[in-house]
C-alpha cells in the first residue's frame, strides 16, 4: 500500500512548485491571514509554509496526512459547491510519502502545539511543542524514495521558477493576506495587505501602476474584474497573463484568444498583452474537477464568456483612450 500511496503521490506532486502549491492553499483555506513561504535550492533542499490559520487538534493533525483526509467535503454534492481550495485529501498523503515532512500546529484553544515527524508515510516522531496558532509544515528531501523522480527535476532556478509562478498566482488572488517570500534565506517578497491593483504593483514592480486598463462587466453568465495592460506595454514573451476563476487560477488558450481579438488592431500580432482577469460564475457551471492540478477547467458557456470577454475589453480599452 505505500507503493500505491507513491504512485497516487507522483500525480499530486510533479515537482517542488506542486507542494508549493498544495501547501499555500491549504493555509489559505484553513483562513491564514499571513503566510510565509521558505525555499533552498528550489525546493529541493527544503519548502516550508508557515500560516498564522485556524491550525489543527492532535487527531486532525495525525489525520490529515491520510489519504481522503479531507475536512472539507462530506458528499459528492459538495463538490459543485466548492468554497475551499483542496477538496480531495490527497495532498498531504502524497506529499508524506515522498518526502521528508515537519509539521507543527496548534488551535487557537489549544495550550499547547503538536510536533509530527513523517517520513514516507510513517510517523517518526510525535511530541508536544509550545506554538503559536497555525501551522507549519516543512518538506525536505522530496521524491528521496523515488530516485527516478529526483533526477528528472530541473536545475535549482528552473524549479524556484516554477514556484514563483505558483506563488504570483496565488498572492494575486488573494490581496488581502501579506505574504513573505524567502528564497535561500533572503526575502525575495514582501506583500503586505492591499487590493488587486496595489498587489499587482507589489509583485510586478511599480511600473506596472500607470500600465493597468481596469475591466469590469457583469452579466447573468460571469462577472469580470481586474486589469489589461495598456498596448503600448505588450511584449514579446508570455509572462504577465492571468485568468482565475472562481478565485482559482486557469489556464485557458480559448478566453486568451478573447483578449487578443480585444486587442485587434492595437497591438502588433506577434505580441501578448498582459491581463490579471478574475472571472465569478456560479459555481454549477464550471467543471474545476478534470485534471489533477486544477489549472484546466470547463466552462459550460465558454462561448458566451469569450464574447463577454472580448467586447468588455475592448470597451474598457476605448474609454481610456489607448
Ligand atoms: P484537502 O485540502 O484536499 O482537504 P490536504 O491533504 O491538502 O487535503 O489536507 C488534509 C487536511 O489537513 C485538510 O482538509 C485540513 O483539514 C488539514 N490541513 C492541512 N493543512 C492545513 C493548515 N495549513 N491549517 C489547518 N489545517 C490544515
Ligand atoms: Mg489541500
Amino acid at each position: 500500500d505505500h507503493v500505491a500511496n507513491q504512485i497516487a503521490a507522483g500525480e499530486v506532486v510533479q515537482r517542488p512548485a506542486s507542494v508549493v502549491k498544495e501547501l499555500l492553499e491549504n493555509s489559505i483555506d484553513a483562513n491564514a491571514t499571513l503566510i510565509k513561504l521558505i525555499v533552498k535550492d528550489g525546493g529541493k533542499a527544503l519548502i516550508q509554509v508557515v500560516d498564522n490559520g485556524l491550525g489543527m487538534s492532535e487527531t486532525d493533525a495525525r489525520l490529515s496526512f491520510e489519504r481522503h483526509a479531507t475536512s472539507k467535503i462530506s458528499s459528492a454534492q459538495d463538490l459543485f459547491n466548492l468554497e475551499t481550495k483542496g477538496f480531495r485529501g490527497e495532498a498531504l498523503a502524497s506529499i508524506a510519502a515522498i518526502a521528508h515532512v515537519d509539521m507543527q500546529t496548534k488551535t487557537e484553544n489549544a495550550e499547547i502545539g503538536v510536533h509530527l515527524k513523517i517520513e514516507g508515510s510513517k510517523v517518526k516522531c510525535q511530541e508536544v511543542v509550545a506554538a503559536p496558532k497555525g501551522t507549519s509544515i516543512s518538506v525536505k528531501n522530496l521524491f528521496f524514495n523515488i530516485p527516478a523522480r529526483r533526477n528528472f527535476l530541473k536545475s535549482n532556478q528552473v524549479e524556484l521558477r516554477h514556484i514563483t509562478d505558483e506563488f504570483h498566482r496565488v498572492a494575486l488572488v488573494h490581496p488581502n493576506i501579506e505574504f513573505h517570500f524567502y528564497n535561500n534565506g533572503s526575502e525575495t517578497f514582501n506583500l503586505p495587505k492591499a487590493n488587486h491593483r496595489q498587489r499587482i504593483s507589489h509583485i510586478f514592480g511599480s511600473k506596472m501602476t500607470n500600465r493597468l486598463v481596469p475591466v469590469s462587466e457583469e452579466t447573468e453568465v460571469v462577472k469580470v474584474t481586474g486589469f489589461v495592460c495598456k498596448p503600448e506595454f505588450a511584449k514579446k514573451s508570455r509572462g504577465e497573463q492571468f485568468f482565475f476563476a472562481n478565485n482559482r487560477f486557469i489556464k485557458s488558450p480559448y478566453l486568451h484568444h478573447a483578449v487578443v481579438a480585444a486587442f485587434e488592431g492595437l497591438i502588433k500580432s506577434d505580441l501578448y498583452p498582459g491581463y490579471f482577469l478574475y472571472l465569478d460564475v456560479d459555481p454549477s457551471s464550471i467543471d474545476i474537477n478534470i485534471h489533477p492540478t486544477k489549472t484546466e477547467v470547463k466552462f459550460d458557456d465558454e462561448n458566451t464568456i469569450y464574447a463577454i470577454l472580448r467586447s468588455t475589453i475592448k470597451h474598457s480599452l476605448g474609454q481610456f483612450n489607448v
